[in-house]
Protein backbone atom coordinates (compact mmCIF):
# COMPACT_ATOMS: atom_id res chain seq x y z
CA UNK A 1 0.00 0.00 0.00
CA UNK A 2 1.41 3.61 -0.93
CA UNK A 3 -2.10 5.36 0.30
CA UNK A 4 -5.25 4.78 1.73
CA UNK A 5 -6.58 5.28 -1.74
CA UNK A 6 -8.64 2.12 -3.50
CA UNK A 7 -7.18 -0.27 -5.30
CA UNK A 8 -6.91 1.23 -9.35
CA UNK A 9 -8.81 -1.80 -10.24
CA UNK A 10 -12.02 -1.02 -8.20
CA UNK A 11 -11.22 2.90 -9.53
CA UNK A 12 -11.57 1.73 -12.73
CA UNK A 13 -14.23 -0.04 -12.66
CA UNK A 14 -16.41 2.33 -10.45
CA UNK A 15 -15.87 4.73 -12.77
CA UNK A 16 -16.23 2.72 -15.92
CA UNK A 17 -12.83 3.31 -17.74
CA UNK A 18 -12.70 0.46 -19.98
CA UNK A 19 -9.35 0.68 -22.20
CA UNK A 20 -9.55 2.66 -25.00
CA UNK A 21 -6.96 1.24 -27.99
CA UNK A 22 -7.85 4.61 -30.16
CA UNK A 23 -6.11 6.54 -26.90
CA UNK A 24 -3.42 4.12 -26.39
CA UNK A 25 -5.25 2.92 -23.27
CA UNK A 26 -2.54 0.37 -21.56
CA UNK A 27 -3.29 0.82 -17.88
CA UNK A 28 -0.60 -0.54 -14.93
CA UNK A 29 -2.39 -1.79 -11.80
CA UNK A 30 0.68 -2.83 -10.24
CA UNK A 31 1.62 -0.27 -7.41
CA UNK A 32 5.37 -1.82 -7.11
CA UNK A 33 5.79 -1.24 -11.02
CA UNK A 34 4.04 2.27 -10.55
CA UNK A 35 6.51 2.65 -7.72
CA UNK A 36 9.65 1.52 -9.55
CA UNK A 37 9.12 3.89 -12.26
CA UNK A 38 8.08 7.03 -9.92
CA UNK A 39 11.75 5.88 -7.89
CA UNK A 40 13.58 6.43 -11.78
CA UNK A 41 12.36 10.09 -11.76
CA UNK A 42 13.80 10.59 -8.18
CA UNK A 43 14.35 11.84 -5.75
CA UNK A 44 11.38 14.01 -6.21
CA UNK A 45 11.11 16.41 -3.19
CA UNK A 46 10.52 20.25 -4.97
CA UNK A 47 10.05 18.61 -7.91
CA UNK A 48 7.31 19.36 -10.19
CA UNK A 49 6.13 16.36 -12.31
CA UNK A 50 4.62 16.63 -15.65
CA UNK A 51 2.76 13.47 -16.58
CA UNK A 52 1.03 12.85 -19.66
CA UNK A 53 -1.67 10.45 -20.10
CA UNK A 54 -2.51 9.68 -16.08
CA UNK A 55 -5.29 7.34 -17.30
CA UNK A 56 -7.29 6.37 -13.50
CA UNK A 57 -3.84 7.66 -11.60
CA UNK A 58 -1.65 4.81 -11.13
CA UNK A 59 1.38 6.12 -11.85
CA UNK A 60 0.12 9.49 -10.65
CA UNK A 61 -0.50 8.55 -7.12
CA UNK A 62 3.54 6.82 -6.88
CA UNK A 63 4.63 9.92 -7.75
CA UNK A 64 2.46 12.20 -5.23
CA UNK A 65 3.76 9.29 -2.70
CA UNK A 66 7.07 8.84 -3.68
CA UNK A 67 7.33 13.41 -2.60
CA UNK A 68 6.58 14.97 -5.94
CA UNK A 69 5.90 18.55 -4.71
CA UNK A 70 3.23 18.94 -8.06
CA UNK A 71 2.30 16.75 -10.88
CA UNK A 72 0.63 18.30 -13.80
CA UNK A 73 -1.17 15.57 -15.36
CA UNK A 74 -2.14 15.72 -18.97
CA UNK A 75 -5.07 13.68 -19.60
CA UNK A 76 -6.54 13.57 -22.73
CA UNK A 77 -9.88 11.03 -21.64
CA UNK A 78 -12.08 13.25 -20.00
CA UNK A 79 -13.74 10.27 -18.15
CA UNK A 80 -10.77 9.73 -16.08
CA UNK A 81 -11.63 13.25 -14.22
CA UNK A 82 -13.58 11.70 -11.44
CA UNK A 83 -10.82 9.62 -10.40
CA UNK A 84 -8.07 11.81 -10.75
CA UNK A 85 -10.52 14.61 -8.55
CA UNK A 86 -9.81 11.82 -5.88
CA UNK A 87 -6.34 11.85 -6.60
CA UNK A 88 -6.18 16.00 -5.76
CA UNK A 89 -7.95 15.60 -2.78
CA UNK A 90 -5.77 13.24 -1.49
CA UNK A 91 -2.79 15.24 -1.93
CA UNK A 92 -4.17 18.95 -1.53
CA UNK A 93 -2.48 21.52 -3.84
CA UNK A 94 0.09 18.65 -4.98
CA UNK A 95 -2.33 17.62 -8.32
CA UNK A 96 -3.00 19.82 -11.20
CA UNK A 97 -4.82 17.68 -14.02
CA UNK A 98 -4.92 19.11 -17.39
CA UNK A 99 -7.82 18.12 -19.35
CA UNK A 100 -6.64 18.48 -22.77
CA UNK A 101 -3.94 17.01 -25.95
CA UNK A 102 -0.06 16.62 -24.99
CA UNK A 103 0.70 16.92 -28.09
CA UNK A 104 -0.57 20.67 -28.05
CA UNK A 105 0.22 21.97 -24.89
CA UNK A 106 3.47 23.28 -24.15
CA UNK A 107 5.13 21.46 -20.79
CA UNK A 108 7.35 23.89 -20.47
CA UNK A 109 4.88 26.45 -20.01
CA UNK A 110 2.14 24.28 -17.76
CA UNK A 111 5.21 24.06 -15.24
CA UNK A 112 5.66 27.97 -15.66
CA UNK A 113 1.93 28.49 -14.75
CA UNK A 114 1.53 25.79 -12.46
CA UNK A 115 4.89 24.46 -11.08
CA UNK A 116 6.02 24.57 -7.68
CA UNK A 117 9.30 26.36 -8.37
CA UNK A 118 12.08 23.49 -8.13
CA UNK A 119 13.39 21.18 -10.78
CA UNK A 120 11.26 19.96 -12.92
CA UNK A 121 10.43 16.92 -15.11
CA UNK A 122 8.65 14.82 -17.17
CA UNK A 123 7.63 11.18 -16.01
CA UNK A 124 4.88 8.81 -17.83
CA UNK A 125 3.83 5.57 -18.93
CA UNK A 126 3.31 7.39 -23.04
CA UNK A 127 0.28 6.67 -24.70
CA UNK A 128 1.96 4.37 -27.90
CA UNK A 129 0.35 5.98 -30.76
CA UNK A 130 1.63 9.56 -30.16
CA UNK A 131 4.73 8.54 -27.93
CA UNK A 132 7.44 9.35 -30.77
CA UNK A 133 5.59 12.39 -31.82
CA UNK A 134 5.38 13.50 -27.78
CA UNK A 135 9.50 13.29 -27.78
CA UNK A 136 10.16 15.04 -31.03
CA UNK A 137 8.00 17.53 -29.88
CA UNK A 138 9.80 17.99 -26.77
CA UNK A 139 13.25 17.40 -27.35
CA UNK A 140 13.01 19.91 -30.41
CA UNK A 141 12.09 22.68 -27.86
CA UNK A 142 13.75 25.64 -28.38
CA UNK A 143 15.40 27.53 -26.32
CA UNK A 144 17.70 24.13 -25.12
CA UNK A 145 18.10 22.33 -22.47
CA UNK A 146 14.62 23.34 -21.50
CA UNK A 147 13.19 23.50 -18.02
CA UNK A 148 13.18 19.40 -17.72
CA UNK A 149 16.35 18.09 -16.28
CA UNK A 150 15.05 14.55 -16.39
CA UNK A 151 12.56 12.31 -18.76
CA UNK A 152 11.71 9.39 -17.75
CA UNK A 153 9.14 7.70 -20.16
CA UNK A 154 7.90 4.45 -20.78
CA UNK A 155 8.26 3.09 -24.59
CA UNK A 156 7.28 -0.04 -26.83
CA UNK A 157 10.71 -1.79 -26.68
CA UNK A 158 11.39 -1.39 -30.38
CA UNK A 159 11.08 2.60 -30.31
CA UNK A 160 13.40 2.61 -27.10
CA UNK A 161 15.55 1.10 -29.19
CA UNK A 162 15.51 3.52 -31.97
CA UNK A 163 16.16 6.36 -28.99
CA UNK A 164 19.14 4.81 -27.99
CA UNK A 165 20.25 3.77 -30.90
CA UNK A 166 24.08 4.91 -32.23
CA UNK A 167 26.08 3.47 -35.59
CA UNK A 168 26.62 -0.03 -33.24
CA UNK A 169 23.13 -1.06 -33.49
CA UNK A 170 22.36 -0.07 -37.47
CA UNK A 171 18.85 -1.35 -38.37
CA UNK A 172 17.36 0.39 -35.13
CA UNK A 173 19.66 4.09 -35.81
CA UNK A 174 18.01 6.74 -37.39
CA UNK A 175 16.27 9.85 -36.98
CA UNK A 176 14.98 9.60 -33.51
CA UNK A 177 18.37 8.22 -32.50
CA UNK A 178 20.38 11.44 -33.75
CA UNK A 179 18.06 14.00 -32.15
CA UNK A 180 18.09 11.94 -28.77
CA UNK A 181 22.24 11.57 -29.39
CA UNK A 182 22.20 15.28 -29.99
CA UNK A 183 20.20 16.67 -27.51
CA UNK A 184 20.41 13.57 -24.68
CA UNK A 185 21.81 11.04 -23.00
CA UNK A 186 19.32 8.42 -23.21
CA UNK A 187 19.36 5.15 -21.56
CA UNK A 188 16.90 2.06 -21.33
CA UNK A 189 16.39 1.29 -17.49
CA UNK A 190 14.34 -1.56 -17.56
CA UNK A 191 11.52 -3.62 -19.51
CA UNK A 192 8.05 -4.32 -18.34
CA UNK A 193 6.43 -7.45 -19.48
CA UNK A 194 2.92 -7.07 -21.58
CA UNK A 195 1.29 -9.14 -18.70
CA UNK A 196 1.75 -6.24 -16.35
CA UNK A 197 -1.06 -4.03 -18.48
CA UNK A 198 -4.43 -4.03 -18.43
CA UNK A 199 -5.14 -4.73 -21.60
CA UNK A 200 -1.80 -6.26 -22.28
CA UNK A 201 -0.15 -4.46 -25.24
CA UNK A 202 1.11 -7.12 -28.05
CA UNK A 203 5.14 -6.10 -27.13
CA UNK A 204 7.30 -5.86 -24.79
CA UNK A 205 7.88 -2.31 -22.98
CA UNK A 206 10.69 0.09 -21.79
CA UNK A 207 11.32 2.51 -19.88
CA UNK A 208 13.72 5.02 -20.67
CA UNK A 209 15.66 7.36 -19.05
CA UNK A 210 16.94 10.90 -21.30
CA UNK A 211 18.97 13.10 -19.39
CA UNK A 212 19.35 16.93 -20.94
CA UNK A 213 22.76 17.43 -22.42
CA UNK A 214 23.32 21.30 -21.58
CA UNK A 215 25.38 22.24 -24.42
CA UNK A 216 24.24 20.21 -27.00
CA UNK A 217 26.86 20.89 -29.84
CA UNK A 218 25.63 24.17 -32.21
CA UNK A 219 23.66 23.67 -34.80
CA UNK A 220 19.97 24.16 -36.55
CA UNK A 221 17.40 21.21 -35.23
CA UNK A 222 15.38 22.07 -38.80
CA UNK A 223 18.48 21.25 -40.62
CA UNK A 224 19.68 18.27 -38.95
CA UNK A 225 16.35 17.37 -39.07
CA UNK A 226 16.34 17.66 -42.90
CA UNK A 227 19.78 15.87 -43.49
CA UNK A 228 18.84 12.88 -40.92
CA UNK A 229 15.34 12.86 -42.83
CA UNK A 230 17.06 12.85 -46.57
CA UNK A 231 19.86 10.54 -45.44
CA UNK A 232 17.83 7.83 -43.78
CA UNK A 233 15.06 7.97 -46.03
CA UNK A 234 17.49 5.87 -48.49
CA UNK A 235 19.43 3.99 -45.78
CA UNK A 236 20.80 1.69 -48.19
CA UNK A 237 22.07 4.22 -50.49
CA UNK A 238 25.62 6.09 -50.10
CA UNK A 239 25.35 9.58 -48.76
CA UNK A 240 26.46 11.39 -52.30
CA UNK A 241 23.27 10.07 -53.80
CA UNK A 242 20.65 10.41 -50.55
CA UNK A 243 21.25 13.21 -49.71
CA UNK A 244 20.57 14.96 -53.15
CA UNK A 245 17.26 17.01 -53.11
CA UNK A 246 18.85 19.30 -50.35
CA UNK A 247 19.03 22.08 -52.79
CA UNK A 248 22.71 21.62 -52.51
CA UNK A 249 25.18 19.61 -54.74
CA UNK A 250 25.70 16.48 -52.19
CA UNK A 251 29.35 16.24 -52.97
CA UNK A 252 29.75 19.69 -51.73
CA UNK A 253 27.95 19.24 -48.67
CA UNK A 254 30.04 15.89 -47.89
CA UNK A 255 33.08 17.65 -48.51
CA UNK A 256 32.52 20.91 -46.22
CA UNK A 257 31.01 18.71 -43.69
CA UNK A 258 34.50 16.41 -43.95
CA UNK A 259 32.25 13.45 -44.47
CA UNK A 260 33.42 10.59 -46.95
CA UNK A 261 30.32 10.62 -49.78
CA UNK A 262 30.41 6.71 -49.80
CA UNK A 263 29.40 6.08 -46.51
CA UNK A 264 25.64 5.10 -45.79
CA UNK A 265 23.43 7.30 -43.36
CA UNK A 266 23.83 4.37 -40.42
CA UNK A 267 27.90 4.70 -40.62
CA UNK A 268 27.59 8.01 -39.44
CA UNK A 269 27.52 9.45 -36.00
CA UNK A 270 25.36 12.37 -34.23
CA UNK A 271 28.91 14.37 -34.64
CA UNK A 272 28.76 13.51 -38.38
CA UNK A 273 25.28 14.69 -39.07
CA UNK A 274 25.76 17.92 -36.69
CA UNK A 275 29.02 18.79 -39.25
CA UNK A 276 26.03 18.10 -42.05
CA UNK A 277 23.99 20.36 -40.85
CA UNK A 278 25.96 23.04 -40.24
CA UNK A 279 27.20 22.49 -43.88
CA UNK A 280 23.61 22.68 -44.78
CA UNK A 281 22.83 25.82 -43.01
CA UNK A 282 26.16 27.96 -44.73
CA UNK A 283 26.13 26.59 -47.92
CA UNK A 284 21.75 27.66 -48.15
CA UNK A 285 22.25 30.60 -46.49
CA UNK A 286 22.82 33.27 -48.99
CA UNK A 287 23.62 37.23 -48.20
CA UNK A 288 21.03 39.56 -48.76
N1 LIG B 1 -0.61 6.49 -16.69
C1 LIG B 1 -1.63 5.45 -16.78
C2 LIG B 1 -1.03 4.13 -16.35
O1 LIG B 1 0.20 4.02 -16.35
O2 LIG B 1 -1.80 3.23 -16.02
C3 LIG B 1 -2.21 5.34 -18.20
C4 LIG B 1 -1.19 5.16 -19.31
S1 LIG B 1 -1.92 4.79 -20.87
C5 LIG B 1 -0.59 3.92 -21.65
C6 LIG B 1 -1.85 6.32 -21.77
C7 LIG B 1 -2.79 7.44 -21.28
O3 LIG B 1 -2.61 8.58 -22.13
C8 LIG B 1 -4.26 7.15 -21.32
O4 LIG B 1 -4.86 7.50 -20.11
C9 LIG B 1 -4.83 8.01 -22.48
O5 LIG B 1 -6.15 8.41 -22.29
C10 LIG B 1 -3.88 9.18 -22.44
N2 LIG B 1 -3.71 9.88 -23.72
C11 LIG B 1 -3.77 9.36 -24.98
N3 LIG B 1 -3.50 10.30 -25.90
C12 LIG B 1 -3.27 11.45 -25.22
C13 LIG B 1 -2.92 12.77 -25.62
N4 LIG B 1 -2.76 13.08 -26.92
N5 LIG B 1 -2.76 13.71 -24.65
C14 LIG B 1 -2.91 13.39 -23.34
N6 LIG B 1 -3.22 12.15 -22.91
C15 LIG B 1 -3.40 11.19 -23.83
Amino acid sequence: MIDDLPPLREVVARHGLDARKSLGQNFLFDLNLTGRIARAAGPLEDVTVVEVGPGPGGLTRALLAGGAARVIAVERDSRCAPALAEIAERYPGRLTVIEGDALELDPAELVRVHGAGGPARICANLPYNVATALLVKWLEAEPWPSVFDRYVLMFQREVAERIVATPAQRADYGRLGVLCGWRTRARILFDVSPAAFTPPPKVVSSVVELTPNPEPPPCDRQALSKVAQAAFGQRRKMLRQSLKGLGVKPELLLASAGIVETLRAEEVDVAGFVALARALRELTVRPD
